[in-house]
């Protein structure tokens, strides 16, 4: 749905994306993950061409972007929403006559603009609070008008810079839950920019890490969660750095089998738990486990884990 290849952009001296790849699928919702100042808001920016890239190219729904101008920019805009993390409502105007505006931007006419203003905002669960300014609402509420407005032009896709940054946690939960099931019940593809891996672990299909204008690794979180020496892995479980020989082991879905006990049993080995952690992610639940694993049939031991289905490291 989203392709961006090669992207570069850089500030005077400042790279602020450093040759920039991007494959978002059609139906999932992608996280950006990375550090204030890496690059992502510049890469958003750069999906809907509001920022046009020094080099590379950028293709969403088939449509390649870069090679448009003016009004046909303008119009493949259309398809694109975008929210943001302190809502860019305009204060002046009712909750209704924010969501209202790009529909008169479009050009839709006044009965139209109204219905579809009043479902959307029924999408949101703002129904009613057409009448309220912005001011009168809670932060939560604002992103939801946000979401609605954004929605306005029925989108493919929708961009989300750092969208429940300012939210407290409870807030977040609601709002990502939102985004859950709009992408559920629209098909809506959401690429989702944010510094927070709770954000990621709670809503994202996807995942691309950054870092000073490069991506370091992306893919599906179940994919990524399978490789090994995966960033993702371990930024999720902060494990403390292994001694050479501790094994560390990811179990991914069937957490509740007995291996470890098995593995003690069949093999000729004692196990050491150093450390581990599970954690629901919207990809499923995920284990990671470090042990000392020590005897005579160690290798063997490791085999059969491996055989099991587990990813199996081994510090060097
Ligand atoms: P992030 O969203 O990950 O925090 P940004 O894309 O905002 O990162 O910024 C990446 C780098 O580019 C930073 O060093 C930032 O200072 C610089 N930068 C971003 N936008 C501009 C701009 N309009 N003018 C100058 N420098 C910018
Ligand atoms: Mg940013």
């Amino acid at each position: 749905m989203i392709q961006a290849s090669g992207l570069r952009k850089s500030y005077g001296r400042t790279v602020a994306l450093d040759g920039v790849d991007l494959h978002v699928r059609p139906g999932e919702i992608f996280g950006v993950l990375g550090q204030s100042g890496a690059g992502k808001s510049t890469l958003l920016r750069c999906v809907n061409l509001l920022e046009r890239p020094d080099s590379g190219t950028v293709t969403v729904a088939g449509q390649d972007l870069t090679a448009l101008g003016g009004r046909e920019l303008n119009r493949a805009r259309t398809r694109i929403g975008m929210i943001h993390q302190h809502f860019a409502l305009l204060s002046s105007r009712t909750v209704a006559g924010n969501v209202a505006f790009p529909l008169e931007v479009m050009g839709v006419p006044r009965a139209e603009r109204e219905r579809r203003t009043a479902e959307l905002l029924d999408l949101v669960g703002l129904g009613g609070r057409g009448g309220d300014r912005p001011g009168q609402l809670s932060g939560g509420q604002k992103q939801r008008v946000g979401i609605a407005r954004a929605l306005a032009g029925n989108p493919d896709v929708l961009l989300s810079d750092e969208a429940t940054s300012a939210l407290d946690p409870g807030t977040t939960e609601s709002i990502l839950g939102l985004l859950r099931r709009l992408n559920g019940e629209l098909g809506l593809t959401i690429l989702l920019i944010t510094h927070e891996m709770n954000v990621v672990k709670s809503v994202c299909d996807s995942v691309a890490i950054m870092a000073a204008g490069r991506v370091l690794e992306s893919g599906t979180i179940a994919d990524l969660i399978r490789t090994p020496g995966s960033r993702l892995t371990r930024e999720i479980f902060p494990l403390p750095d292994p001694a050479p020989g501790d094994v560390t082991i990811t179990f991914t879905g069937r957490a509740d089998e007995p291996v470890i006990s098995e593995v003690v049993r069949k093999f000729d080995v004692d196990v050491n738990i150093l450390g581990g952690a599970i954690e629901n992610l919207s990809a499923g639940s995920v284990g990671r486990l470090r042990v000392g694993l020590t005897g005579a049939e160690r290798s063997g031991a490791l085999d059969y884990l491996a055989g099991r289905g587990l990813l199996v490291e081994v510090a060097a």
